[in-house]
């Protein structure tokens, strides 16, 4: 059986259950989806694209209140010249909650989300509470009182008045919800937004907008939120503050983090633990101890302990493992037909493509670059090298947009590239490696790679939780094979990144910025920490994209790799240029000799 056989039996059998099983489970199931639905949101936000949110429930809460406003205010009906009563009101309300949600959401998330460390998630308590008292204190939301007397939701003329009914819709809309997550994870727009937890700055040179993507993850939670909160409020049929208050909001982000943290099942299975928990705490605690009070809190607090540190990433992991011994894995390799990746044409051979003129870089009193000129040529090797601090790493990130220079002009492929973003760079045609590896080490070297090929696909979040990108991904994934088989990571493809030699891993760091087919090609240190063998493999792959028209610019310490791989050497000494020109020229200037000899390491004598 395989775990997609094994997800459709379990829904099979629930509905088949479904009409017989006893009302109080009925329930609890209703409550555990709904809660889920908010979980799975913050399972993308949290623990996904690592943004933590605490305020969750007050998006619920604008949900609930929405459709309970228009379905009992005289005026909502008015509004749309129904009746009270009308049969559209709760649709009405939805489409306002997710729209308020969204709205809402959309505003915060430009203010909070700019926050960095610990100040988003205090931020998020910080709205959080506001939109309670909010809730609370509005005269024409019933103040704490709240509203009452909303109807039962109706499809098609169907009435869903008991538990049982509205169960339904609630679980057809949490699978259908975690269906198209999996399906946007696992796609170009997933890859992007996996990267959001850990590798902005990466995700950036790939040509990422992270600052939206990190909104767009934000309001999608919200809408989820929402969601639940609509068909929560339909459920009791009267809303007031209380369920979407702070501590409700603190119980959803345990949901997500002892479940799953990033994984999307995990929501359901911290709703359920969570939700079923509190329901027997708070039976069992009263009688135990012989007196009433809220003491499930207290035994709740100490079991959330207990499991994040037993298990930091949630209880999704260590379950699936269990499962997944008596599962098919899953056939990892996409192949079929479609067409090619369109290929961008490489600039004239010879021709300039990156020109950087007077490039200062100032840190405080420090300059680390002073006046830089370089250019590099298409179908050219050009190595940077130079002592320990010289500057290199900090050029490196002047000319790729991660920095702005202090003054001085980069220009790539005759554009101006002043003040643009890394992924600006990107787009024109550049890409990079880092010196210190950037990866996203728990995925594996396809995932990694595809990223460096997010420019030349187009499917967005609808089109890819709908499976619509499937032509395109599978394209996406054939080039990121191709490029690490050329790489000569062929064996190493499913494996995590974490999981390769550092030496690898920066090979990988090549294989990712080729799939993006880049004219220009920086690579910062590419060499340190392979084996002899292993170097001669990148020199030969160098010079066949070097044969190929690409311009690269390298930072190299490994001189015997520099001088025989490089058409021409800058020299770079505490942040100024002390010489250029061939390696035969470069290697015996005595300004050179001179800031080897004296420098600092000795490793890099040349
Ligand atoms: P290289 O790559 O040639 O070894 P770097 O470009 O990393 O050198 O560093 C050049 C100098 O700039 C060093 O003295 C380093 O300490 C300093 N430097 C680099 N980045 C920063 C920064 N973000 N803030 C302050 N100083 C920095
Ligand atoms: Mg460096």
């Amino acid at each position: 059986m395989t775990t997609r056989q094994l997800t459709m039996l379990a829904v099979a059998l629930l509905l088949a259950a479904w009409g017989f099983l006893p009302e109080f489970t009925v329930t609890m199931l209703n409550y555990i989806g709904l809660y889920a639905l908010v979980a799975v949101g913050l399972v993308m936000l949290t623990g996904v694209a690592g943004m933590t949110s605490f305020g969750q429930a007050a998006f619920v809460g604008l949900g609930a209140y929405a459709t309970a406003w228009f379905c009992t205010a005289p005026a909502g009906a008015d509004l749309f010249g129904l009746s009270p009563g009308a049969l559209a009101l709760p649709w009405i309300g939805l489409a306002a909650g997710l729209l308020l949600s969204a709205t809402v959401a959309w505003c915060l998330g430009e203010v909070t989300l700019r926050l960095s460390g610990h100040y988003l998630p205090l931020g998020t308590i910080a709205w959080g509470l506001s939109l309670y008292f909010l809730f609370g204190n509005l005269e024409f939301l019933g103040g704490h009182t709240g509203l009452a007397g909303l109807p039962a939701l109706s499809i098609a003329g169907f009435e869903l008045r008991s538990v049982r009914q509205l169960g339904l819709l609630t679980w057809a809309v949490l699978l259908l919800t975690l269906w198209a997550l999996h399906n946007l994870l696992d796609s170009r727009e997933g890859r992007a937004i996996r990267a959001l937890k850990t590798g902005r700055v990466m995700a950036e040179s790939m040509g990422v907008d992270t600052a939206r993507y990190r909104i767009k993850v934000f309001v999608l939670a919200a809408l989820l939120a929402g969601l639940s909160g609509w068909m929560y409020a339909h459920l009791q049929r009267f809303v007031n503050p209380t369920p979407f208050n702070l501590n409700i909001g603190i119980e959803y982000l345990f949901m997500a983090v002892v479940g799953g943290a990033g994984h999307l099942w995990g929501a359901l299975l911290g709703a359920a633990l969570i939700t079923l928990m509190k329901q027997y705490l708070q039976d069992i605690l009263p009688s135990l101890l012989g007196s009433s009070g809220n003491f499930e809190v207290i035994v709740f607090g100490l079991l959330m302990l207990l499991v994040l540190q037993r298990f930091s990433d949630g209880l999704w992991p260590s379950l699936a493992r269990l499962v997944n011994r008596y599962l098919k894995p899953p056939q990892a390799v996409r192949n079929g037909a479609g067409d090619a990746l369109a290929q961008r044409p490489l600039p004239e051979r010879g021709s300039v493509v990156l020109d950087a003129t007077s490039v200062s870089k100032r840190f405080g009193g420090l300059l680390a670059n002073n006046n830089v000129d370089l250019q590099v040529r298409a179908g050219e090797i050009h190595a940077l090298i130079g002592p320990n601090g010289a500057g290199k790493s900090t050029f490196f990130n002047m000319i790729s947009g991660v920095d702005d220079p202090t003054s001085g002009s980069v220009r790539l492929l005759g554009r101006d590239m002043r003040a643009q973003a890394s992924r600006v760079f990107a787009a024109v045609g550049l890409a990079r490696t880092f010196q210190h590896v950037r990866l996203l080490g728990n995925r594996s070297v396809l995932d990694n790679v595809a990223l460096g090929a997010h420019l030349r696909g187009h499917s967005g979040w609808i089109a890819s939780m709908l499976r619509l990108d499937r032509t395109e991904e599978a394209a996406l994934m054939r080039e990121a094979t191709r490029q690490i088989e050329r790489c000569g990571l062929a064996p190493q493809l499913h494996e995590t990144a974490a999981s390769l030699a550092l030496g690898q891993q920066r090979i990988v760091e090549i294989a990712r910025a080729l799939a993006a087919r880049p004219s220009v090609l920086l690579l910062d240190e590419p060499a340190a920490g392979l084996p002899y063998m292993e170097k001669q493999a990148l020199a030969r792959l160098l010079s066949q994209l070097r044969e190929e028209g690409m311009a690269i610019l390298v930072v190299e310490h490994d001189m015997e790799f520099v001088m025989n791989i490089a058409d021409r050497i800058t020299v770079l000494e505490f942040g100024q240029v002390i010489a250029r020109g061939t390696p035969a020229e470069v290697q015996v200037d005595p300004k050179v000799l001179a800031a080897y000899l004296g420098g600092a390491d000795g490793e890099t004598t040349p």
